[in-house]
């Protein structure tokens, strides 16, 4: 597996493809490094954290989250003291692995294969659409990207909604659908798709983490496409989560809250304070989209993602090069996920020659016998609220700490 890699060169055709690589370094030896975190503790250096959308600071040495692959710490060069200075090094002696390397250099590779999946995703709407919604006129303005981060367990919140102006709870959230989508002012002519879902969703959520929140989402249409996918609106509705057929024209700053001015389906305008307002930001091609076609030939439709047959979703113009996920067009984690296998089945289709081939055999640990004592670990995760709020977390920690076979139990996030 090659991470934080960029594809510089593909030549060859199907079943025979030479593609060159290049690897960025990521100053730690990802063998060596056991991901304990000690080195980001002692990091003097601070910034916004990309991965949390700038709520939170990380460090120049981090990992963006406890689950990523491979399990490495990386050193972010546009922030590192010595890589911008030369000076501090401070993780150096930490790191009881000798894991980090100043030395990495970037590295070129050429790799022989059969067939290509191109996955890499989806952009952001851009800056200039997000102004027309008064984004960045005032704190308590913000996108649906941000505020999911804001209603994970795992966030930089821990799953509390709170408005940046103050930190109160908001009492009153509107959702807005639609930010940059099916949107000719900023040449997003499409659907999203995942909007109204995820809007749906992020509503539900903090419904469940305030109860008292009054939430509002105002919309086109909603297009919850997917089976069986509407019954989260009524189940949404059955909760009291408000949905207004209209277009929001304005927002505006209004004593501690934000004015919404808006006309209705049946055309009368009305104006409503909230305290925080959500944009729910639709999906762009991925920015290097451009990129990608003039290294690879392959074509992109007029929105910038990957031109494919209605009828053969996954094929480019370019045979042996097949695209999965958002790439293609916008949609959801469980459709990325079954275009995915669809896409790994064409590409073990162009391999089928050299199938049997190239196997490494791994050496495993000799299995343990059924006579060895068993040692069994208990992790119970509460999950911020989810799981925490109906069950006691601790005391089912507890309860299993004299059961039999029992070495370890801890209850995380
Ligand atoms: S680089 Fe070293 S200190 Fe940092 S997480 Fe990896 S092993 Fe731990
Ligand atoms: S050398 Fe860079 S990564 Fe290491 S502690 Fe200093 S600022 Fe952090």
């Amino acid at each position: 597996m090659l991470t934080n890699t960029d594809l510089l060169a593909l030549d060859g055709k199907p079943g025979d493809f030479t593609v060159k690589v290049r690897q960025r370094p990521r100053y730690i030896d990802a063998d060596a490094c056991t991901a304990c975190g000690l080195c980001t503790q002692y990091c003097p250096k601070h910034h916004l954290d990309p991965y949390n959308e700038g709520l939170s600071l990380t460090r120049p040495i981090h990992i963006d989250y406890a689950q990523a692959v491979p399990a490495t710490y990386y050193i972010d060069p546009s922030s590192c003291l010595y890589l911008q200075h030369e000076t501090c090094q401070i993780c150096v002696p930490v790191c009881q692995s000798h894991a980090i390397n100043f030395e990495q250099q970037p590295e070129e590779l050429e790799l022989n294969v059969g067939a290509v999946i191109l996955s890499p995703g989806f952009g952001k709407i851009s800056e200039e659409t997000l102004k027309k919604f008064s984004y960045g006129k005032h704190p308590d303005i913000v996108t649906s990207v941000e505020f999911e981060r804001m209603t994970t367990a795992s966030g930089p919140f821990l799953g509390e909604v709170k408005c940046f102006s103050d930190g109160r709870h908001p009492g009153r959230i509107a959702f807005i659908q639609c930010v940059g989508s099916r949107d000719l002012g900023c040449d997003n002519g499409y659907c999203s798709s995942v909007c109204c879902m995820y809007a749906i969703k992020e509503a539900m959520v903090a419904r469940e983490h305030d109860p008292e929140v009054e939430i509002t989402i105002f919309y086109m249409d909603i297009r919850t496409q997917g089976k069986e996918f509407d019954k989260a609106r009524q189940r949404a509705e059955s909760i009291g989560i408000r949905f207004v057929r209209a277009k929001v024209g304005d927002i505006t700053p209004w004593r501690n809250q934000l004015q919404l001015t808006y006309s209705t389906f049946a055309g009368t305008h009305e104006f409503e304070p909230f305290d925080m307002v959500v944009l729910s930001v639709g999906l762009e091609s991925p920015r290097d989209a451009s990129g990608i076609s003039d290294i690879t030939g392959i074509e992109l439709n007029k929105y910038n993602f990957a031109k494919s047959d209605t009828f053969n979703p996954l094929t480019t113009n370019r045979e042996g090069v097949v695209v999965a996920g958002a790439f293609q067009g916008p949609k959801d984690i469980p459709e990325s996920v079954t275009q995915a296998s669809a896409a790994a089945g064409l590409a073990a289709g162009l391999l089928k020659k050299q199938r049997g081939q190239g196997i490494v055999h791994k050496d495993y640990p000799q299995e343990k016998s059924d006579t060895d004592e068993p040692r069994i670990g208990v992790f119970v995760c509460h999950c911020g609220i989810n799981i925490s709020s109906v069950v006691d977390v601790h005391k089912v920690e507890n309860s299993v700490e004299n059961m039999e076979g029992v070495v370890y139990h801890t209850d995380s996030l």
